[in-house]
């Protein structure tokens, strides 16, 4: 399996693809490979003659410092096990300086209002960073397809957004949320978790199964506090944010309407750890 980490490289093989008339499906991840990422390249390779699966922690779509120094990163376990799935995967791993230059930064994006709900709202400029990334790497793989989690369902509204703006022709495919049989959602950043972590952990989807139930009787109002509750004497897990909210345009709701599709949405801090989750409510 070729692992390429200079621009030029995988520019060569992608024309040499282009020339073969093959497709590509480009899975984008940060590395720290699970079985959440594996489910998308799995779609991906089922879906086109090539995939590209790109490794890159990117500095522009994180706001903590910490977060970004403490980031998981296995790139040779991730690459063993890329190369175990399939013959068609080239993996790229780029240093920050191949993909930026030198000037590390990234573009304002007008995502019309969807960058500024939710992680958006915690996460300063953090979808301008994704956005940027994105842009980048689907301008030099040129993918026919490109795989990304509902996991972060924001971000992939965020990317057809960016498809959009962009102009660009790749198909964007969401992919279901891949999770541990205790319900949580998979994550890099679950590594970083401790025991008594990961055994509380699973609050957060028992939450959002739960949401999901009442939501067609309950108010919202009482689904908020009652979400809120759940975590307030909770020593392990901190509620960052829940809201319902519109899946067309992410906005947040106080009143359900006939008709219209919503989904529920959760930030958790399990000690430094944020964990995000959601679930779609009809
Ligand atoms: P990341 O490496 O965390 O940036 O994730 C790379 C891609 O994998 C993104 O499109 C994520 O939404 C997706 N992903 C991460 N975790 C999961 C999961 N548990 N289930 C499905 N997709 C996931």
């Amino acid at each position: 399996m070729r692992v390429h980490k200079k621009r030029l490289d995988i520019l060569t093989d992608v024309a040499a693809f282009k020339k073969q008339n093959k497709t590509i499906g480009f899975v984008p991840t940060m590395g720290a490979l699970h079985k959440g990422h594996i489910a998308l390249i799995e779609r991906a390779i089922k879906e086109n003659q090539k995939v590209v699966v790109s490794i890159f922690v990117n500095p522009t779509q994180f706001n903590n410092s910490n977060d970004l120094v403490n980031y998981p990163r296995t790139l040779n376990e991730d690459v063993k096990l890329l190369s175990s799935l399939s013959d068609e995967i080239i993996v790229f791993a780029p240093t920050p300086k191949e993909v930026y230059g030198d000037q590390i930064s990234s573009i304002n994006y007008d995502f019309k209002g969807l960058e500024h709900e939710m992680e958006g709202k915690f996460r300063p400029r953090h979808f301008d960073g994704v956005g940027t990334v994105l842009k980048h790497f689907f301008n030099i793989v040129t993918p026919n397809k490109a795989y990304f989690g509902e996991k972060d369902f924001q971000q992939l509204q965020i990317v057809k957004k960016l498809v959009e703006i962009e102009k660009m022709s790749v198909q964007i495919v969401g992919c279901p949320i891949y999770r541990e049989e205790s319900g949580l959602a998979l994550s890099s950043r679950n590594k970083r978790l401790n025991q008594r972590q990961l055994d509380i952990s699973p609050l957060i989807y028992a939450t959002l199964k739960q949401v999901k139930k009442e939501f067609g009787t309950k108010s919202v109002y009482h689904i908020n506090n009652w979400v809120s509750s759940q975590f307030e004497n909770n020593s392990e897990l901190k509620l960052e944010y829940f809201e319902i909210a519109k899946v067309s345009d992410l906005k947040s709701i106080k009143r359900k309407r006939k008709n219209i599709k919503y989904r529920a949405f959760i930030a958790v801090f399990a000690g430094e750890i944020r964990l995000i989750d959601n679930i779609a409510l009809n």
